[in-house]
């Protein structure tokens, strides 16, 4: 097997309206390939059912800055009032290492990811139709108040326009198999595995 030395191919950016399923896929695509998702910092507020460190890196706003001003973040990016990072230092090994990493951020962070890494894949998951979306953030069981899932669906369709233009590949999650199934292809066909 020919091994793949351009590993900026192997940076894979999942984007997507919250509820749209973006978590539960990055988990099978992890499983079924093996592939190193990276676990971003915030500093919003631990929500129910969620560990730090595992879903994200939970930090204080003093915190994330000391590590944003000291270059820790390949990119940043303020989402509904909080901050979001994705770790350099740990991105840089898993690539190094050769591994397919996978990024759960958003259009803006993505984009910046871009600009840094040209080969970079960006990947937006769509849901098969709007109203499902709030229904999927009501089951996630996060026990948030109906303003937030309300701006959470209000910030999805100004997601979904940015993405049409810069995304390099659109898939619905309607059945979740079949959604995973086609990330993978896509993966393969950019990375030749
Ligand atoms: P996100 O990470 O995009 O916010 P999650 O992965 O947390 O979304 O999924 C939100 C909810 O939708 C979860 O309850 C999840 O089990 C459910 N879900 C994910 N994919 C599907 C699908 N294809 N069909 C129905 N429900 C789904
Ligand atoms: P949530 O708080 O619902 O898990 O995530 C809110 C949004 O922040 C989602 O769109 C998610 O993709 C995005 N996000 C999570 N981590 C990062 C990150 O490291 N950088 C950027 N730019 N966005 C992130």
């Amino acid at each position: 097997m020919t091994q793949n030395q351009n590993n900026n191919s192997r940076l894979i950016v999942i984007s997507g309206p919250s509820g749209v399923g973006k978590s539960t896929i990055c988990k099978q695509i992890v499983e079924k390939t093996g592939a190193w998702l990276s676990v971003s910092a915030t500093t919003r507020l631990i929500g129910e059912g969620e560990l730090d460190g595992r879903e994200y890196i939970f930090l204080t706003r003093e915190k994330f800055d000391a590590r944003l001003k000291n270059g820790e973040f390949l990119e940043h990016a303020e989402v509904f009032g909080n901050l979001y990072g994705t770790p350099w230092p740990e991105v840089k090994q898993a690539l190094d290492r050769n591994r397919i990493v996978l990024l759960e951020i958003d259009v803006q962070g993505a984009l910046a990811a871009k600009k840094i890494y040209t080969d970079a894949v960006l990947i937006f998951i769509l849901p098969p139709r709007h109203g499902d979306l709030k229904e999927r953030i009501e089951n996630r069981g996060r026990g948030e108040d109906d303003a937030t899932a309300n701006k959470r669906l209000g910030h999805a369709s100004n997601e979904t326009a940015q993405a049409r233009q810069h995304y390099d590949h659109m898939v619905t999650n309607d059945k979740l198999d079949h959604a995973v199934e086609e990330i993978i292809q896509i993966i393969n066909a950019k990375t030749g595995e």
